[in-house]
């Protein structure tokens, strides 16, 4: 079985000028996915849009007509920093429609797993409102989705976007069938994610916060995965894995001020597809999420397909940050995640 990678150009109609979320970053990622050979490598596969009553999985009906409307006028900003052109309502529906894609497709054993190359991002978004860039909670559709058409009890989120998936921990914290992972900047943008929001209700223990200090590298990352993701995560047996995949984190990347390599990211797709392979046959979707660095955006795409492709070894076109040293408190944090969630 294949890797598959969903796009279409589609989603360059979303036009948010000079916004640091633009259409270069999949054109981007797209040319180094050519060059380098790697479309040859992978499945192909075009997106559907999702429809309304897909989207209303999640979703205020309200909310998704008021987006309709502002599009179908023109557009404008959504928030102070969400923009909507007048294709984006379209494009918006394809984005999450692409991760549902991919969901099918490996629900239904056409692929061993998929990456959904979609904008605009989606894990900002919450019930009713747009916000950090993103219209829809591609995830978090493309999850409610699987539950119901595949009858699925368990499904493991897990978010390595460098910002706190505020959007996608919102629609699921009471919600005892996503356990939702999150790894990221903080004190950060969108200003949530401490390590005690743990969800409440029937999802009491489902949100898996590690909020780590700025300066974190692949040391301390990968510490957060081995110790708090792979044990949370099997406790849990998802029947289906999505990633929301934020390259943001990178060390070339400006919008944060983490430090994580390509190399980093490639361990961290190792211990996320291994949870995968051992509970759910592999089964695994991922969305795009941020990343703003065209360069390091495009070594972390390709890195990761040769994960899901199981590439023993891959390259690291990026290299190193000059500074490699661990941050006071990340330990810390670790610990009283471990402690927070049982996993001592
Ligand atoms: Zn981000």
């Amino acid at each position: 079985m294949k890797v598959g990678l969903i796009y279409d150009p589609v989603y360059l109609r979303h036009d948010t000028g000079a916004h640091p979320e633009n259409a270069s970053r999949l054109r981007a990622v797209m040319g180094h996915l050519e060059k380098t050979g790697m479309l040859k490598r992978v499945e192909a596969i075009k997106p559907r849009p999702a429809t309304v009553e897909e989207i209303a999985l999640v979703h205020d009906p309200d909310y998704v007509r008021s987006v309709a409307r502002k599009a179908e006028n023109g557009g404008g900003w959504l928030d102070m920093d969400t923009y909507l052109s007048p294709a984006s309502y379209e494009v918006a529906l394809y984005a999450a429609g692409g991760v549902i894609t991919g969901v099918e497709k490996v629900m239904e054993g056409v692929l061993s797993s998929a990456f959904a190359l979609v904008r605009p991002p989606g894990h900002h978004a919450g019930v009713a409102r747009a916000s950090g860039f993103c219209i829809f909670n591609n995830v978090a559709v493309a999850a409610r989705y699987a539950l119901k058409k595949y009858q699925l009890k368990r499904i493991v989120v897990a978010d390595f976007d460098v910002h706190h998936g505020n959007g996608t921990q919102d629609i699921f914290y009471q919600d005892p069938s996503i356990l939702y992972f999150s790894t990221h900047q903080y004190p950060f943008y969108p200003g949530t994610g401490a390590v005690d929001e743990a969800g409440e209700g029937m999802g009491v223990g489902n949100i898996v916060n590690v909020p780590l200090p700025a300066m974190s590298g692949d040391d301390v990352f990968l510490r957060a995965y081995s110790e708090v993701f792979v044990p949370a995560a099997s406790r849990f047996r998802p029947e289906l894995v999505l990633v929301s995949a934020g390259y943001d984190a990178h060390w070339a990347d400006s919008i944060s001020m983490t430090q994580l390599t390509v190399g980093g990211y490639v361990q961290i797709v190792r211990l996320i597809k291994g949870v995968a392979d051992e509970h759910c046959q592999g089964r695994m979707a991922l969305a795009l999420e941020g990343g703003y660095n065209t360069e390091s955006l495009s070594a972390c795409v390709k890195a990761t397909l040769e994960v899901l492709m199981g590439d023993k070894e891959v390259a690291d076109p990026m290299g190193k940050p000059s500074w490699t040293g661990k941050p006071a408190g990340a330990d810390a944090v670790i610990q009283t995640a471990r402690r927070i969630h049982g996993l001592e």
